[in-house]
């Protein structure tokens, strides 16, 4: 009796693990066909070893994203021949980030085999096996789409604010052009009738070349806003950001009898964002200022004051944009930064600025955020203070 307990305790042991072994076949199965058809690479590194992490395993699809199969890509040096140049300040993968729990999600490019970079998004998780040995578990997937989508949105939104602006660069230019137009009447006046004074005429020429530097100066700046930029973020003064985006808006602030103010700007502050990007947030915030300010101006009196302020805050560098303009109504607080959100019309504003500000920060690890001032809004930046490492780059 008691054999033939155990004959069957061992049969249904058998049938148990008949069907786990099926379960695990069909799952292994189920996983193979995601893992193929939806252009995730997965990964295992081995951590445990004193020496950087080698590549233990990769899913064969890996060809489909870089052109190199799985032990191609584990026989090269990837940062070293492979990463993007402008993506090798990426800190690189260290013991410290290799500890269990760990998670390091980073983006960068890699040279495919044909010779084009891809963009990836590598998520790895740094787990305990059950032997109890380190791994680490990641998985790629190919964002280079997102990131050209991201990349025209970026040009959009800078297009339709260098329109904003185009009324006042206008402006900005006829001066030294007016200059320059009253000068050289006065010279060829006076040269045809032979009155001539050499001082005089090198004075004049010399003041003409001034104000030709100016609208050069003009020109340059709004050339190098528009221009389509890919470049790396690095390290910037926020003070010369702040002083380019003053120098190209002041003029046309001035026209409308409005006053910019940057002198609370922290002279040694810096932050890691692309600088161009950084002076199209801030180029935004304070159109959006200006408007906000005509719009109270056109109901009444308004002190007509923005004001550019920064301060270091729990490790962040923050840069503030405040204005006297009408605030924001409470309902609208937490729509500013939705895509396409404008309270102005479609030939006023497209309600892209906002979201697009908020990309391009997040993107640099910071937050945007919109409040109430006491007179007006207020919009903060918030980015990481670099380590002393980036800060002495
Ligand atoms: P747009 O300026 O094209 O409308 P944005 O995304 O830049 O798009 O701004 C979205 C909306 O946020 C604006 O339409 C406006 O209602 C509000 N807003 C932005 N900045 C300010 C500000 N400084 N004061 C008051 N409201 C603001």
């Amino acid at each position: 009796a008691e054999l033939g307990d155990i004959a069957n305790r061992i049969s249904i042991a058998g049938t148990q693990m008949h069907k786990q072994r099926k379960d695990l076949i069909t799952n292994r199965r189920r996983l193979e066909v995601i893992i193929q058809h939806g252009g995730l690479v997965i990964y295992t590194l081995d951590v445990s070893g004193p020496s950087l992490p080698t590549l233990k395993f990769m899913t064969p699809n890996v060809k489909d994203l870089f052109g190199y199969g799985p032990d191609e890509v584990g026989a090269v040096e990837w940062r070293r021949d492979y990463l993007h140049p402008d993506d090798q300040a990426e800190p690189p993968l260290t013991h410290a980030n290799l500890q269990p729990g760990e998670v390091v999600v980073r983006e960068y490019r890699v040279r495919h085999w044909l010779g084009h970079y891809v963009w990836i998004h590598d998520c790895l998780v740094i787990d305990t096996a059950e032997d109890g040995s380190v791994e680490g578990v990641g998985f790629l997937i190919d964002i280079s789409e997102r990131k050209a989508t991201n990349e025209k949105l970026i040009q959009a939104s800078k297009m339709e604010s260098l329109g904003r602006m185009a009324a006042g660069v206008a402006h900005e230019l006829n001066q030294p052009l007016n200059f320059i137009s009253l000068a050289s009447q006065n010279l060829h006046k006076r040269l045809s009738s032979g009155t001539v004074d050499p001082v005089y005429a090198i004075d004049k020429i010399e003041r003409i070349l001034s104000q030709v530097r100016r609208a050069a100066l003009i020109v340059g700046q709004v050339r190098t806003f528009g221009r389509s930029s890919t470049e790396a973020a690095e390290i910037v003064d926020v003070a010369d950001v702040v002083a380019d985006v003053a120098s190209l808006l002041k003029g046309q602030l001035d026209l409308k009898g409005i006053k910019l103010r940057y002198d609370r700007v922290d002279p040694a502050m810096r932050v890691r964002i692309h600088p161009v990007r950084l002076g199209q947030v801030l180029i935004n915030l304070v159109i959006n200022a200006r408007d906000s300010i005509l719009e109270r101006m056109e109901t009444g009196d308004s002190p007509a004051m923005i004001v550019i302020s920064t301060c270091q805050h729990l490790g962040s560098a923050e840069i503030a944009v405040e204005d006297t303009g009408t605030g924001i109504a409470a309902d609208k607080l937490a729509l500013l930064f939705e895509p396409f959100f404008t309270t102005k019309s479609p030939k006023e504003g497209t309600g892209l600025g906002l979201s697009v500000s908020y990309g391009i920060i997040a993107e640099a690890g910071g937050t945007i955020r919109a409040e109430n001032a006491s007179d007006g809004a207020r919009f903060v930046i918030s980015l990481p203070a670099p380590g002393p490492l980036s800060a002495a780059a």
